[in-house]
């Protein structure tokens, strides 16, 4: 039975390099003023990736893994998943996150990689664009609609409750009882969605209302929820058809400064920084260079 942030066993985790050996159950209390002392320590964890064989998922799993976790990397894709994975010293676990049952078998394998889980990041995601209405008078059709709320806001939803259950039965990393993060990853689409994103902006929007709740009902056993809303970043998303470029440019356009795409580099060091910092809970970043989507 966990009782929550009070109920703390100490001294689980070996020091880490310049903390002088202490160890990490008692390492936030005794003495030492809290600005001085280490964020959400990685190395020796293990976390998970879902859409981590391209785009953002596999930046943050690099980025995880250069922190010192095992990464679990959770994808469709068995070919780039696996090459993801080899590459970071991961493990690769063909994931379909709109499937309970997938989930659970990736989540048992991250919990089961020897340290203990800490992270798991939500980026698998799908896009989709039709009007409500169509030019020919026709309405949406339901079934791309219901793929996209599967994949992206069920799909979310089953790697957070999955995970954050396995994380749950964890020791405590610290003196605040943390056991845990989830980063799920939303989109600025989620807020201000354009012409043809009521799917996908449904979904992104779902993962921004799940933020405060889940941080809510996770508390009590230690685990912090945060949802990070990208802008325009250079991935595979956005295909590689004749009119990419033109599209993408009229994407950039609205951008405030930096005026371009962003990497996903930048938003896996983003995720990590919000990992890292204990006192970030319950947020919804956007990570966008200021831009504010157009209507089309
Ligand atoms: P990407 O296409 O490069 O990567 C998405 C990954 O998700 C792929 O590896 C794909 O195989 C995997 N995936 C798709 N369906 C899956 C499923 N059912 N189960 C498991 N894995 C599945 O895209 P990306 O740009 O890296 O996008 C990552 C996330 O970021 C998505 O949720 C996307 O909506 C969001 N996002 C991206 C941008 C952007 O500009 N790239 C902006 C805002 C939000």
């Amino acid at each position: 039975m966990l009782d929550g942030p009070t109920d703390i066993p100490g001294g689980r985790r070996p020091g880490r390099p310049g903390d002088g050996g202490r160890a990490e159950g008692a390492s936030k209390s005794a003495g030492t003023p809290r600005s001085m002392l280490p964020a959400m320590e990685l190395n020796g964890t293990a976390a998970i990736v879902t859409g981590a064989a391209s785009g953002l998922g596999e930046a943050t799993a690099r980025d995880l893994a250069a922190a010192g976790c095992r990464v679990v990397v959770a994808d469709l894709s068995e070919q780039q998943g696996k090459a993801v994975a080899e590459a970071i010293g991961g493990l690769f676990v063909r994931t379909d996150v709109s499937d309970e049952q997938s989930v659970q078998e990736a989540v048992d394998a991250a919990a089961s990689a020897g340290p203990p889980l800490r992270v798991a990041v939500s980026c698998a995601g799908i896009l989709f664009a039709a009007r409500t209405v169509g030019r020919d008078g026709s309405p949406h059709p339901l079934a791309p609609y219901q793929k996209v709320i599967d994949v992206n806001l069920i799909g979310t939803f089953n790697l957070m409750r999955i995970a954050a259950a396995a994380i749950a039965r964890t020791e405590p990393a610290d003196s605040d009882g943390q056991r845990g993060v989830i980063i799920n990853i939303s989109s600025i689409a989620g807020m201000e969605g354009q012409v043809g994103q009521t799917a996908y902006s449904a979904s992104k929007a779902g993962i921004i209302g799940m933020t405060v709740p889940a941080a809510r009902d996770l508390a009590s056993i230690g685990v912090r929820v945060n949802a990070i809303c990208p802008g325009i970043i250079e991935t595979p998303i956005y295909g590689s058809g004749p009119g990419r470029e033109d599209f993408l440019a009229k994407l950039v356009a609205p951008i405030v400064f930096p005026k371009r795409m962003g990497t996903p580099a930048e938003v896996a060091r983003f995720v990590r920084a919000v990992v890292e910092n204990d006192y970030l809970n319950a947020e919804v970043f956007r990570f966008d260079a200021g831009i504010r989507l157009q209507p089309r």
